[in-house]
């Protein structure tokens, strides 16, 4: 019977096998031996009784009484137990100790305890004392044995046994100050022979007990408890069991009922008396009972059940930790060694920790619940705090997937021949970050204050970083293309404009310049959209493109006007003058022409290039400006030959034509003399 909260019902004994029947011999147990040493192998007893697991679905009942009333008989008679009878014949004494056996059919464990009769004897009670004290602090019903002829010797030795049991169950309960635990008192008349009703007897022993009670010196703080408090009494009588073998047998019979069967009206095992000691620590719990009563300490069971818990709450915790600390090995190498992510690892550690706390909980549960709460939270700390080293390694290798994820995707997409480059970037962190987030949250357990947003804004600036490179790579790769397309598309005519020089060479060049700055401006503005460029960027963007086709026009119109090239232009234009006439054909120089007026001529019209040459003319492109800054400066850029070179090529260029000169000049002499 498991209730709905998982503890076990502590409904009574349960009969599981029909008592009749079941001949079977159970073994006992000599639970303190004759030295007072208490057995290490209850434990097995326990198991072999079937009772180990038996949570708190189990009861415990002992025997009072004095020497030879018949207890063992009436026990084995009840239980089917098999302890030890004093040998009728030989009058043989049985073993001295503690005894405990298994009730037949019954989750009940049965103590029988045998000493010397100290009071008849005049030995001393220390045994009796002691084995009072266990009894009633492991048991939840008394029996109370004695014979008939007993009843109302008020100073027999009977009545100091029950003082004994008295004192010793306020010793136990003085400290509990809330609901004080019950213990019942079963009294068994033996010999019962039925002429005084057994009413009339229980009247009587009541009243002794009472006045037993009222004599007690009672611990500070309880000075006006009542017997009732702490017992609950039954009486019952059984017949001569020599005289009347039969009789008693059926009477027997019918009070193991009350023992056996929990709709009897009579039924001991009230849950009220149960001692709340789960089944798997009473042995811890008994023997530490019989330690502190022979080392004469002070006994409280309160005290007693707290430290069983804490002992037991302490294995049972180990026990289930050991097997979660193997579990967690098979993540070690995965995680912590190989820098992978196991894509169940919180559904994994999810199971392994609920294992481990289903475990402790169904057995460390049944303890004091003080005790148990404490150490569970203590359990579910310790096994958090084992698991978050894989949290926070699983986190980071999440974390290096999801920057080399975005890495690859991104070099990947941008490979493409075609791709809108913001989009790219935008998919990219998307399905990186999912990564990231999926992974993260999927780990992270309940209970516990495990977080990923730390880990995610580092994350989230990585991200930033390899996204901004990228862009300014694409930026650079943008702007190279840029400056192909305008060096393409400058430098035919510019060299064109400047091998036929005209008075408005510059303005073509400027024309050039302007259908080259808009082409590129046509191609700037659609990246602009894949790039998500802001107004401002592609302004900037715009004013680099401009500066950048004037310095590639500068450079072109450096090479065309290079010395060497400046010469050989004005060599054509002065030849084209010279030598050629009006319709293209090469002259023949004649004695009657006029030689020098063709060259003066011809040599004055090429040395007006140079000044066409030195400096790009504006005169046509009135307002023409590119916005100047400390590296470009436009003004500056408008010069291209200065003045010293201008006198420079001038010179050099004179003297090229004094050379067509000379010739012209010996060609006809040539003529002449011929
Ligand atoms: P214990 O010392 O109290 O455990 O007593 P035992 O069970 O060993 O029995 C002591 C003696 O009393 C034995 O010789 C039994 O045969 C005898 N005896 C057992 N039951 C009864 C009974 O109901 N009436 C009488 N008169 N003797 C009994
Ligand atoms: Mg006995």
């Amino acid at each position: 019977q498991t209730t709905a909260n998982g503890s076990i019902s502590t409904e009574g004994s349960i009969s599981t096998t029909n008592w009749d029947q079941d001949t079977k011999l159970i073994p006992r147990l000599q639970l303190v031996d004759e030295d007072q040493k208490f057995t290490q192998v209850l434990p097995d007893y326990m198991n072999q009784w079937g009772l180990g697991e038996a949570g708190f679905k189990y009861n415990v009942v002992a025997v009072f009484g004095s020497q030879s009333t018949g207890k063992s008989t009436l026990l084995n008679g009840l239980f089917g137990t098999s302890f030890d009878v004093m040998d009728e014949t030989q009058r043989s004494q049985t073993t001295k100790g503690i005894w405990i056996s298994r009730g037949r059919g019954m989750h009940v464990l049965v103590m029988d305890v045998e000493g010397t009769d100290g009071r008849e004897r005049g030995e001393d009670q220390d045994f009796e004392r002691k084995s009072a004290l266990f009894s009633m602090a492991t048991s939840e019903v008394i029996i109370l044995n004695l014979w008939e002829h007993q009843v109302g010797l008020y100073q027999g030795a009977n009545m100091g046994l029950l003082k004994t049991v008295f004192e010793v169950n306020l010793q136990l309960f003085q400290h509990t100050q809330t609901s004080k635990e019950k213990t019942l008192l079963l009294i068994v008349i033996r010999d019962h022979v039925g002429s005084t009703p057994l009413e009339n007897l229980a009247k009587t022993l009541q009243n002794d007990l009472e006045k037993i009670w009222a004599g007690l010196s009672k611990p500070e703080g309880l000075e006006n408890c009542k017997i009732h408090d702490y017992f609950d009494f039954m009486y019952t009588g059984l017949p001569h069991k020599i005289l009347l073998p039969e009789k008693f047998n059926e009477e027997v019979a019918n009070l193991r009922q009350r023992f056996n069967d929990p709709q009897n009206a009579n039924f001991v095992f009230r849950p009220e008396y149960h001692k709340r000691i789960p089944a798997d620590g009473y042995h811890i719990y008994a023997s530490g009972i019989w330690d502190k009563i022979l080392t004469n300490k002070d006994l409280d069971l309160p005290t007693q059940q707290e430290l069983l818990a804490q002992y037991r709450c302490d294995e049972i915790a180990q026990a289930a930790f050991d097997i979660f600390a193997t579990h967690l090995q098979a993540f070690k190498q995965p995680i912590l060694e190989k820098g992978q992510t196991l894509a169940d690892l919180g559904a994994q550690m999810q199971t392994i920790r609920k294992e481990a706390m289903d475990s402790f909980d169904k057995n460390a549960s049944r303890y004091h619940q003080g005790v148990y709460q404490k150490k569970r939270q203590d359990m579910l700390t310790k096994l958090n705090t084992q698991l978050n080293v894989y949290f926070v390694g699983q986190l980071k290798n999440l974390h290096k997937k999801a920057i080399t994820l975005f890495d690859t995707t991104l070099k990947q997409e941008l490979k493409k021949a075609s791709y809108n480059f913001s989009e790219v970037v935008a998919t990219s962190l998307n399905q990186a970050t999912d990564v990231f987030l999926t992974g993260a949250k999927e780990m992270v357990l309940d209970d516990t204050d495990w977080s990923y947003t730390h880990e995610l804004a580092i994350l989230e600036e990585e991200f930033d970083q390899v996204s901004t490179k990228a862009r300014a790579d694409e930026f650079k790769k943008m702007s190279k293309a840029l400056t192909k397309q305008v060096e393409n598309e400058l430098s035919e005519p510019v060299t064109i404009a400047l091998n036929d020089p005209q008075p408005n060479t510059w303005h073509k060049i400027i024309e050039a310049y302007k259908t080259t700055v808009e082409n590129g401006q046509a191609t700037l503005s659609k990246k602009a959209k894949s790039f998500n460029s802001t107004e401002e960027e592609l302004e900037e963007s715009l004013l680099g493109l401009k500066r950048e086709a004037w310095l590639v026009l500068r450079k072109k119109v450096d090479e065309e006007l290079a010395d060497t090239m400046l010469l050989l232009k004005l060599r054509s234009q002065f030849e084209e003058k010279f030598r050629y006439d009006d319709h293209g054909l090469p002259r023949v120089w004649k004695p009657e022409d006029d030689i020098d007026t063709y060259f003066k001529h011809a040599r004055d019209d090429t040395l007006k290039l140079i000044p066409l040459f030195a400096k790009i003319d504006l005169k046509e492109d009135e307002g023409f400006e590119i916005e100047s800054n400390e590296d470009f400066d436009f003004k500056q850029s408008l010069t291209i030959l200065s003045e010293a070179k201008q006198i420079d090529i001038t010179n050099r260029f004179k003297r090229e034509s004094d050379a067509f000169y000379l010739e012209a000049k010996r060609s006809v002499v040539a003529t002449t003399a011929k």
